[in-house]
């Protein structure tokens, strides 16, 4: 029995040494992440909101203490679904939670969001900003996603990348960082007709996987 109890012990010492290192792991992979975004889209970003996003690490918490984060900050929940990260503007830390394989991505998507234009969201429709901002998460990631795992927003993330493939980066930057959806419009219009960004808007709002 005494043996057992030491075995248990270091275990349980080791748990928590695992934990520190993948969270200090995590902090140094989103400073990283953070400068690139602020890097690469500078020229569309306020010089204040980097700055804000620069300063606020961001809250690394096992399942317990993100949903009920989750909860006071009245994030509405679908069943069946599970939440993986949260952000709230660039005014405050956005949450990620660790118990899934896509920690990094899900960092940087968060970061994505926290540079977005505030008027971004309803301007393009949530769908449309939540499918751009994981392409731009996955994009400067580097990497897709995990094979065989549920993904974040695949058909609105399909969908965005088109988007920018069609009608280029600027377009789709100039409407997720500045709010700014004139070229977007444009662009899209002179491939697709009049009206196509809102029929797309439209389309993608009947998608069924989206909070
Ligand atoms: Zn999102």
């Amino acid at each position: 029995m005494q043996e057992r109890t030491r075995e248990s012990k270091l275990f349980d010492e080791n748990t928590e040494a695992r934990r520190q290192h993948l969270e200090k792991y995590l902090r140094e992979s989103d400073r990283a992440f953070v400068e690139q975004l602020t890097e690469r889209y500078r020229e569309y970003v306020p010089e204040d909101v980097i700055e804000r996003v620069k300063d606020l690490p961001p809250e690394i918490e096992d399942r317990q203490e993100f949903d009920q984060d989750l909860l006071d900050a009245g994030v509405s929940i679908e069943p069946g679904e599970k939440v993986l990260g949260y952000s709230e503007g660039s005014r405050r830390p956005i949450h990620v939670t660790t118990d899934h394989l896509e920690i990094p991505k899900t960092l940087i998507h968060e970061r994505t969001h926290q540079l977005s234009h505030p008027a971004a969201r309803e301007r393009l429709g949530a769908p449309l900003h939540e499918g751009i901002t994981e392409d731009i998460a996955i994009l400067n990631l580097g990497s897709e996603p995990i094979e065989g795992i549920p993904q974040c927003y695949p058909e609105e993330r399909a969908i965005a990348r088109q988007l920018r493939l069609l009608c280029g980066e600027e377009a789709i930057n100039e409407a997720y960082f500045r709010g700014d959806l004139q070229r977007l419009r444009e662009r899209l219009e002179s491939h697709s007709g009049k009206g196509a960004l809102d029929k797309l808007r439209r389309r993608m709002e009947k998608l069924d996987n989206i909070e």
